[in-house]
């Protein structure tokens, strides 16, 4: 691809800019962006395209959305930002209040995070806190999680994430040393196979003793793999959990605000964790925020414990700036009808997909909430897929076998189909990726 007469392509940003996950020597092309409005993105050339991805599952709203620049204007006319050390305000106040109303009912205490990667963390030192407070044992101080997971980049969410598609072959005896076991097969919408709980189970039997904690994504295991699991897993891990003393951390930071289908993925098995991470959505894509939430007994036990306080606190912990915006779209949120919403997202998905069911080079298609996977046989060429993306006016971004959808709430239906129709017609020639 020549890429110096083409205003799609920055030469400085090739040589000096680093983008997720890239190489120096070979990085794969990077489309420059003028503007982004609704769930349109227009690159410099003027090329329009619909959007499929939410920026990585944020954007909710779409972009430029009128009502969180002006609740973003308002806030900055006030203060972008002050201390949470020793300061609180209104926009950190009402997201909180906000937050308990959606939440699981036994989340009491909110800790502000920067983003997805640094909840986990938290999440992780919270469990750790907790158990060797409640048992007076430092021995507890270990995670358990399910293969094809992802819980974000940060050295403790890596040790989590899935040992051979994560990033362990890169970092190798640098990590941290986790539990994990086969991922449920169960799908979500078929019949539960009992046989699914059972290596999680013998672990935690054994394993009680060192085990702080049991991580995992509810119901749908994002970037590890696209895979939608069946909710009684769930209520058989809530039950384990209980029985051994070790708490359970759901990462919501991909499921929540709605992308399930649900306001969040725990819902689906009516199933409550005791720590959990949000994210993404939370801030509707316009700034970096996430949050973990506890109930009071984690809470107080880690208040109890010898260091007598939850050790962590970064800079920009409680961002007025990124909670005010928050407090808005959970509002439109709650305006809005987002069951109807989804149901009519995922009827189209559904419809428009199912045909890539009989495509020689598809292996599956599923279809939950605003997510719509078409899982090839054979891993993706991102540069070829996308290129040919722009070319027809759409933007999807797959990993490895999977090519998938998740739009901002706001595309109109019609954009809808034609994306996916595109992405259809894209995996039917496979000399596309
Ligand atoms: N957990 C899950 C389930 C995620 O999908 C992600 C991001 N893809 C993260 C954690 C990490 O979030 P962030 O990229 O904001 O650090």
């Amino acid at each position: 691809m020549d890429m110096t007469k083409d205003a799609n392509f920055d030469n400085w940003d090739r040589e000096h800019l680093w983008h997720p996950y890239t190489s120096t020597l070979d990085p794969l092309p990077t489309y420059k962006v003028e503007r982004a409005r609704g769930a349109h993105i227009f690159l410099a050339d003027g090329t329009d395209l619909i959007d499929g991805m939410s920026s990585w599952w944020c954007t909710i709203h779409g972009y430029a959305n009128p009502r969180l620049n002006a609740a973003a204007q308002r806030q900055l006319e006030k203060m972008s930002h002050v201390m949470f050390g020793g300061f609180t305000h209104d926009p950190a106040i009402e997201l909180g209040k906000a937050l308990l109303e959606v939440a699981p009912p036994s989340m009491n205490n909110i800790f502000y995070a920067d983003s997805g990667s640094v909840a986990v963390e938290v999440a992780m030192k919270m469990a750790v806190q907790a158990a060797i407070s409640a048992s007076g044992s430092h021995k507890k101080t270990n995670f358990a999680t399910i293969r094809s997971g992802y819980h974000g980049d940060t050295w403790n969410a890596m040790s989590v994430c899935d040992p051979v598609t994560g990033m362990h072959g890169a970092f190798g005896t640098a990590l941290p040393v986790r539990y994990f076991v086969a991922q449920p097969h169960s799908r979500f919408d078929g019949e539960w196979d009992p046989e699914d709980i059972a290596p999680m189970a013998k672990l935690i039997s054994e394993k009680a003793d060192e085990l702080a904690a049991v991580i995992l994504e509810p119901i749908v295991q994002g970037a590890g793999g696209m895979w939608f699991y069946h909710p009684q897993y769930l209520r058989e891990l809530r039950a384990l959990c209980d029985e051994h003393g070790v708490l359970l951390i759901f990462d919501e930071i991909a499921t929540g605000f709605w992308r399930t289908g649900k306001f969040f993925a725990w819902e689906h098995g009516g199933v409550e964790p005791d720590i959990m991470c949000i994210g993404k959505g939370l801030s509707a894509g316009m700034l970096t925020m996430a949050a973990v939430l506890t109930t009071r007994e984690v809470a107080d036990t880690i208040s109890r414990g010898e260091a007598g306080v939850l050790m962590h606190g970064p800079t920009f912990m409680g961002n007025p700036l990124s909670c005010a915006v928050a407090c808005e779209s959970l509002k439109m949120l709650r305006e809005c009808d987002m069951a109807g919403r989804l149901n009519e997202i995922e009827s189209i998905l559904r419809a428009e997909l199912s045909p890539a069911k009989q495509l020689p080079g598809v292996a599956d298609v599923r279809v939950l909430g605003s997510i719509g996977v078409v899982e090839v046989k054979r891993s993706v060429d991102v540069g070829r897929f996308q290129k040919e993306c722009v070319r027809r006016g759409v933007w999807i971004r797959p990993f490895g076998r999977n090519v998938y959808v998740m739009p901002p709430y706001v595309i109109s239906n019609e954009d809808l189909k034609r994306l996916c129709r595109e992405l259809v017609a894209i995996v039917s020639d496979e000399a596309n990726y």
